[in-house]
């Protein structure tokens, strides 16, 4: 399979470093307030990426951190009147709710920065003993001059950084670069360490977590694309100073998502929360709307992008359910299908969700038909589950009683005796019974 790898901006063939096996790391939310629905993308995307991985065969570590320890969890903080440890509990577990109503819960290691305090002390020590960080009145900067191919994801040079970004002046560091590793801070949670108190630097604690969980390298490193510069550069920037390695293989980067073309903000008034989203829009339509464009473009999401989800989820619903309903009652083997050859060589390159949503619904029609011809659908049924696990879509039906079943059989058998009356009572029933 092929993935468009972010580090080199070209398509290149997919080799684990241990065969058989996928270790993935992809940076979790700062936990001080509610996420937002641009924060869903990424999550929604990195699941599809596992479950295809998952149907592929490989043996999938997914890594997701939570960022809780933060100025800005401080600030919530004293706003909330409670302290820092009862800000990231109130959120972090708002967030595994958002991910369970979104059917996003693939991630099975979720680190948090609280735990790795000693961890980051080490990794930051190592990097002033070699030289690549320094210590100025309990900040600990990282010298980005040392690194020859500083800023190699965002494809920038230091020269056109230093000119084209706005940069803070601070007199404590040797370039206007260079990034903290430790700040030192006089309020709010303090961690005592060797240079004095404060808290870590967030481009540090991505990379002690992920040498921490998977040792100096990973397949794939994923992320939101506002992320790449300067989080990522300056992951990686750490990565070659002590590990002579850009952390990951290859890099994974997703769009953003603009509001009817407008970036979200509070101050546009489009701010929308995951929680809140949710509320009107299901998990699958929401999946299906965000499907609709390759993971690496800008989305738009518009009434009509989520009109025409909606219309995508009732067809596949409405097929799926009359199929459910003959495979019970007619007591059908499902589930043999395992591979599909055209889902494969969609997937395989750079996970085209836009042609596999395309192809999912050739095959509801397929299934349509084949049921109406009384044809054996079996097959068909099969591959549209697997689309079904591969985009996390998850359809629920009914299971049918052996009164329910009765039920069913007799409404056919009137309506083929066109006893109308007794089948229009029947159908009554049946519906009435959410059968269907
Ligand atoms: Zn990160």
């Amino acid at each position: 399979m092929k993935i468009y790898n972010t580090l080199t901006d070209k398509k290149e063939a997919f080799i684990p470093i241990t065969p058989g096996k996928v270790t993935m790391y992809v940076c979790g939310p700062t936990v001080y307030n509610y996420v937002h629905i641009g924060n869903m993308r990424p999550v929604i995307t990195f699941d599809m990426v596992y479950n295809y991985f998952k149907y592929l065969g490989y043996d999938v570590i997914y890594a997701s951190n939570f960022t809780d320890v933060n100025e800005k969890i401080t600030n919530k903080a004293i706003e909330l009147g409670i302290v820092e440890r009862e800000v990231a509990d109130k959120f972090i577990k708002a967030y595994l709710k958002d991910l369970e109503e979104y059917n996003c819960t693939k991630i099975n290691k979720r680190p948090r920065v609280i735990d790795h305090m000693e961890d980051i002390f080490q990794f930051i020590q190592r990097l002033i003993d070699k030289d690549f960080a320094y210590c100025v009145n309990g900040d600990v900067y990282f010298s980005v001059e040392k690194i020859k191919e500083y800023g190699v994801l965002s494809n920038q040079n230091i020269e056109e950084l230093k000119s084209g970004q706005r940069i803070e002046i601070n007199p404590q560091k040797r370039s206007p670069l260079d990034f903290a590793l430790w700040r030192k801070t006089s309020s709010g949670e303090q961690f005592e360490s060797p240079w004095g108190k404060g808290i870590p630097g967030w481009h540090t604690e991505c990379v002690v977590m992920i040498n921490k969980l998977f040792g100096t390298k990973i397949d794939i490193h994923g992320g939101g694309i506002d992320l790449k510069f300067p989080h990522h550069d300056n992951e990686i920037a750490q990565s070659i100073a002590l590990n002579n390695n850009y952390i990951a293989n290859y890099w994974m980067h997703n769009g953003h998502i603009n509001i009817n073309g407008e970036k979200m903000s509070k101050s546009l008034g489009n701010y929308v929360y995951a929680k809140d989203f949710i509320k009107e829009h299901d998990a699958n339509e929401i999946k299906l709307a965000i499907f609709k464009t390759h993971y690496r473009l800008p989305l738009n999401f518009t009434e009509k992008l989520f009109d025409e989800a909606k219309i995508l989820n009732e067809k596949i619903y409405s097929a799926l359910k009359q199929a459910f309903l003959i495979i019970n009652v007619s007591k059908l083997n499902v589930g043999n299908i395992k591979k599909d050859k055209n889902l494969e060589e969609i997937m395989d390159d750079d996970f085209n969700t836009p042609n596999l949503i395309s192809y999912l619904m050739d095959l509801v029609k397929q299934l349509n038909i084949e049921m109406r011809q009384s044809k054996e659908f079996v097959n068909t049924y099969d591959r549209i589950n697997l689309i079904c696990s591969i985009l996390g879509l998850k359809y629920k039906f009914k299971k049918l009683t052996s009164e329910d079943i009765t039920l069913y059989n007799d409404w056919q058998k009137a309506r083929k005796n066109k006893e109308y009356e007794i089948a229009d009572n029947l159908r009554k029933k049946l519906i009435l019974k959410k059968i269907i």
